[in-house]
């Protein structure tokens, strides 16, 4: 297959003929935000060759619980987590003052930790990603292993804490986790590439305890698509990375350039292009899509 082939086999991945929404939960803990409605507009994955923003604030060791600064022997995984937080404040932000706060008290005897979190707006990183951090829930077993997790009554895999990148993603109120989700994907595929790791590498909290987390992800049956959307990402950054690709809706009303459905009308027709540049060559391709109603 020649590259331009593949460029426009890997086109007609991101098109979607048919755009599809969905509404969905999110779940908190809080009473008042304990099941959340929630709606997906929809979108198109488009790639963009860039990397996400990260803001990077590494919590202090010095009292350390929650960072304990030990190196890991090795990354194997990347741990999905959602943090059930639903609050409207809920945010990364939040969640890093949360670590922080932990961090620098004397007193504090929680050591819970995470090396990302993620919400529609930004990506923080707390910890640096060769070492440990506590979230998975599966003890100091080094990966490589299984076990039997009394509390869920679960066969579960090993390596959550000791081996992996723990990843939150935030579930705040009124938040487009579908943003979250896209954002978390590309995150986790410059992951993969960092630690020379796979797909099959990425992982659900549930898989090292068995606690139902990812839950919104989990319950929204939308786990598939966030793959997917890994799957993209890594596929761009690594067979075309060579390639440019410039995205524009013809429909902007409808849909923005980064692929979002920004209005939601049913059955209406979007349409975009997009413009992409391999070594001295550059073509522009036309697409077609309709928006599928959201029951
Ligand atoms: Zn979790």
């Amino acid at each position: 297959m020649s590259k331009w082939e593949k460029i426009e086999k890997y086109l007609n991945r991101i098109h979607q003929d048919k755009i599809k929404g969905q509404r969905y939960y999110m779940f908190g803990y809080q009473e008042q935000y304990k099941q959340m409605e929630a709606i997906n507009l929809g979108y198109l994955p488009f790639y963009d060759g860039k990397d996400t923003k990260r803001d990077v604030e590494i919590l202090p060791d010095i009292y350390k619980c929650n960072r304990p600064g030990i190196q890991k022997t090795c990354t194997k995984y990347i741990c999905i987590h959602d943090t059930a937080s639903g609050a409207p404040t809920a945010t990364t932000k939040a969640h890093r003052n949360w670590l922080m706060s932990m961090a620098t008290d004397p007193n504090n005897k929680n050591s819970v930790s995470w090396h990302f979190t993620v919400d529609e707006n930004a990506v923080f990183q707390h910890l640096p990603t060769t070492e440990v951090a506590h979230h998975a829930g599966d003890g100091y077993r080094e990966w490589g292993t299984t076990y039997h997790n009394n509390t869920y009554d679960k066969d579960c895999i090993t390596g959550g804490n000791l081996n992996s990148v723990g990843i939150e993603t935030c579930v705040n109120y009124g938040s487009d986790y579908t943003k979250t989700m896209r954002r978390t994907a590309k995150l986790v595929a410059e992951l993969l590439l960092e630690f020379d790791l796979k797909l099959d590498a990425v992982k659900q909290h549930n898989d090292f305890s068995g606690k139902d987390c990812p839950m919104t992800m989990r319950h929204a049956g939308r786990w598939g698509e966030f793959l997917s959307l890994v799957d993209i990402e890594y596929i761009g950054k690594t067979e075309f990375k060579d390639v440019n690709f410039t995205w524009k809706s013809l429909t902007p009303e409808i849909l923005d350039d980064k692929g979002n459905i920004v209005k939601h009308i049913d059955n209406a027709k979007v349409e975009y292009e997009v413009k992409v540049e391999y070594m001295e060559e550059e073509k522009t391709y036309r697409y077609v899509s309709y928006l599928e109603p959201i029951l």
